[in-house]
This record gives structure tokens, sequence and C-alpha cells, in this order.
């Protein structure tokens, strides 16, 4: 087949009011919004590449403008000299002018990210293959070509890479087997979780899940001791001693603070306080850590991490108790076999952040390449909200199981009717009175500033 050639981009603003029925809550933001900024390449051969980074609404169009300012690059290539040499189309992306944007962090990160995924998505769909199944076919050098090792050096080098990679081959056989009949990547809830549930609306939740095979469910937590430890003991009671419990505050607190709030909850049996501080603080997470170790209390943050150089530092400082990057904020698939692959050197398991509006359905494939190729071992984060509006939503088996991907590509093609509905500004729903309310809403999800 002569090759493919990529013809012209969209970018798309897509905002879901997601606040309206609490769901994004946390103690930093009072109304999230899931929201997405889309790329979707066209190509002479009919193929499309469709790729996302999520936000939480206000400032999307921020993140369409870096995709905007990205985007033209790629018309004009050939799928074949991107794909080629994966790290380099990485590194190029960072490069140039648009260094001083700050690429790797921020919103250019996320644009870089929305890029990368079309581009990943476009050679999944070529190959004809879901994305982790076109990396689990790569032999261990092919794996190391498509990561940009630059400033990871002093711990991981493409050959030490390949020999992990190699290592973990016995079994990769029988992972595979698991992973076509969906027993690899087990779901955890955090849909039971939101800070805006009431307590009703969390035991509800809390058994639909448990009914549906959960073990692992998450809290929101930061509100106070006294409404924690509520609404927690009842998560407990419900879910029996068996269940796993994790927490998440969402960087409330400040590095002492955690140290002391955390033992309060002790008792309840919580396997980690995730992000407790800022997700810049790596030396502050190792210090809650290792004052929490006495608790049992792990630690866990990644949504926040920008990149690979802060994952690098996480590990070194064993800051760590679960790594949680963000398939929308790394800089693509590339950017996350690198964070794969350090976390498997320090044994840390890697259970990517998946608690928003098309997380899940690309974490699905970079949980079940990890379980296969890297780790043996996968856990992630479920929500239960707007999978209708993606063409191969995530799902579950009755089981608690991940279904792995069947369809070619990186899950990244999402439904028109969505747009119609929820594009902004101009989609029907922004127009309603309510819409338009809470677009005029400059403050919206600042507490005491919201008016809508
Ligand atoms: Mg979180």
């Amino acid at each position: 087949m002569s090759d493919i050639i990529i013809t012209g981009y969209k970018v798309r603003d897509l905002r879901f009011p997601t606040s309206l029925d609490q769901i994004g809550t946390d103690p930093m933001n009072l109304a999230g919004e899931n929201a997405l900024g889309v790329v979707i390449f066209s190509t002479n051969k009919g193929l499309v590449g469709s790729g996302f980074s999520f936000s939480n609404g206000q400032g999307n169009e921020v993140l369409c403008a870096g995709i905007n300012a990205l985007a033209p690059r790629y018309v004009g290539r050939t799928l074949s000299s991107l794909t080629e040499n994966m790290a380099v189309t990485q590194r190029e992306i960072v490069s140039g002018q648009i260094r001083f944007m700050s690429p790797e962090r921020g919103v250019m990160q996320l644009a870089c990210n929305a890029i990368l995924n079309a581009l990943w998505d476009l050679w999944a769909k070529s190959e004809g293959k879901p994305l982790w199944r076109l990396v689990v076919d790569f032999t261990p050098e092919e794996f190391v070509r498509c990561i940009d090792f630059r400033y990871l050096s002093d711990v991981i080098t493409p050959e030490s890479a390949i020999e992990l990679l190699k290592s973990m081959e016995p079994g990769k056989k029988e992972r595979l087997e698991k992973a076509l009949k969906n027993q690899a990547v087990p779901g955890y809830n955090t849909s039971v979780g939101w800070l805006g549930f009431s307590d009703e609306e969390v035991e509800a939740k809390l058994r639909q899940a448990l009914d549906a095979g959960f073990k692992h469910f998450k809290l929101k937590v930061g509100l106070g001791l006294e409404s924690d430890r509520r609404r927690l003991g009842m998560i407990r009671k419900v879910a029996g001693d068996k269940a796993i419990l994790m927490t998440d505050v969402n960087q409330l607190w400040d590095v002492d603070q955690a140290i002391e709030y955390m033992p309060h909850l002790a008792d309840l049996g919580l396997w980690f306080i995730e992000e407790p501080t800022s997700p810049d603080d790596i030396l502050g997470h190792a210090k809650i850590r290792k004052a929490l170790k006495p608790y049992g209390i792990g630690v866990a943050t990644g949504e926040h991490v920008n990149n690979r150089v802060m994952f690098k530092q996480l590990l070194q400082a064993e800051a760590l108790d679960a790594v949680q990057l963000d398939a929308m904020r790394l800089c693509g698939i590339n950017e996350i076999l690198a964070v794969l692959l350090m976390s498997a050197k320090y044994g840390i398991p890697v259970i990517p952040h998946s608690g928003g509006a098309g997380m899940t359905e690309l974490c699905a494939h970079v949980s079940t390449l990890d379980f296969v190729s890297i780790s043996g071992k996968a856990l992630l984060e479920y929500v239960d909200h707007l999978h209708e509006k993606f063409e191969q939503p995530a799902s579950m088996t009755p089981e608690g199981f991940y279904t792995s991907p069947t369809i070619p590509g990186y899950s990244g093609d999402i439904k028109e009717e969505a747009f119609t509905e929820f594009e902004y500004p101009s989609g029907s729903f922004w127009k309603t009175e309510q819409g338009l309310k809470m677009v005029n809403d400059k403050w919206r999800g600042v507490l005491g500033r919201q008016t809508s």
C-alpha cells in the first residue's frame, strides 16, 4: 500500500456539563466540566487520526489554541516518516521556537499530547490493531525506538530498557492470553466518591459498584475529619473488610497538614492518599510518605505530574507507592512508555489516572500494554460517565475487569452527536439558558465566587 499522507486537520473544543451531576467535584474544584481539546487528522486514504487532551472546562480554548499552533507541522507528512522513529517525532514536537512556550509542562504539554495521540491512533489504525496490541507486538528494540531518553539516561538508557523488556518476556504469551480473555486489568471505582455526592448517593453508587464486581474504591476527602470518617466508615461497612479503600484530596494541603490529618483516618484501613499536596513538591511527597508509613497509609500522585523527569525524581526520592500517570497529560504514548519502564525498574505499580471523560478509553490501552509487555500487574481507575459519547467506549466485564480494546486505533473517535450537543460554544446545550449562565460565569468552580 502506498504511503498514508496527512492532508489536513480540524481542532474542536468539546465540553460536557458534568458539574450539573456533581461529577468531577473535588476539594479544589467545585464545578468540574469534563472537556476535551480534540484534533482530527485527515489523510489521502480516508483514514483519520483522532486524539484529544483533557481539561476541566474553562481554559479549554487555550488548549485548542496550543493544538492549532502545532497541528500545521504535520500536514503533508507521510505517516511512515513519523512512525519510523517515534522518539524523533516526540523530540521534534517539543523543539524549535515552540520550546519557549514550555512544552513538556502545562498547556503546551497537553497540546503535544493531543497531537501525538492522534498520530498513534492513525498508526494503530493503519496496522489494523488496537494500540495496546501494536505496542505489545513490538520487539524490545522497536519499543525503545518510541522513547526520547533525553534527561533519563542517569536512570534508564535504551540498552538497559531493552534488557528490562527482555527480562519480562517469560510469561508474556500467557499474559497476552489473559488480555485477550479480558482478565488483565481490574478496575477500581471512583464514581462512588465525588465530593459533591450526598451520603445516600455514595451508598447507592457503592452498592451498584459492588454488584458490578469492583473490589477497590476511592473517595474524595479533605472537607473535615467528621465527614470524611463518616463516609469512609460507611464505605468500609458496606464494602467489607476485604475491600481496598483509597483516598484523594486533590492537592488541598501543605505537607505538614497532610502528615497531621491522615493518621486520624488510619484505623479505616487506607491504601493511599492521592495528591496530598502540590504535584510539583517531590521532596514534600517523600516526607509525607515517610511520615505516614507507620500508619500503613501510602502516597500516590501523577495526574498533574507534567513529564518523565518529574516521575524520575519522584521515583528516585522514594516518594510514591503508586504512579498515577495520566494518558492525557504526558507527551503521548512515547513518554508513557518511558514512565512505565522507570516504574518497573523501581518496582512501583502504575495505576493510571483515569477519572474523566475519555481517559478510561485511552488508559485501557495503557494498562493492558503495561500488563502484557512490562510489569505483569495492572489496576485502573474506572468512572461510569460519558462512555456513550465515544465510538469505542471503555467497558467492564461482570467480574470487574476492563474489556481489552479490540477495534484498531487508540479509541480516540468521538461520535458526531456529542459535538452537535456539546461543542463549545456552538453546541445546542451551550445555547440553552442553563448553558449560557455557565458560559458567562467567569469564576465557575471557585468557592465563594461562582455565580451560576
Ligand atoms: Mg485524583
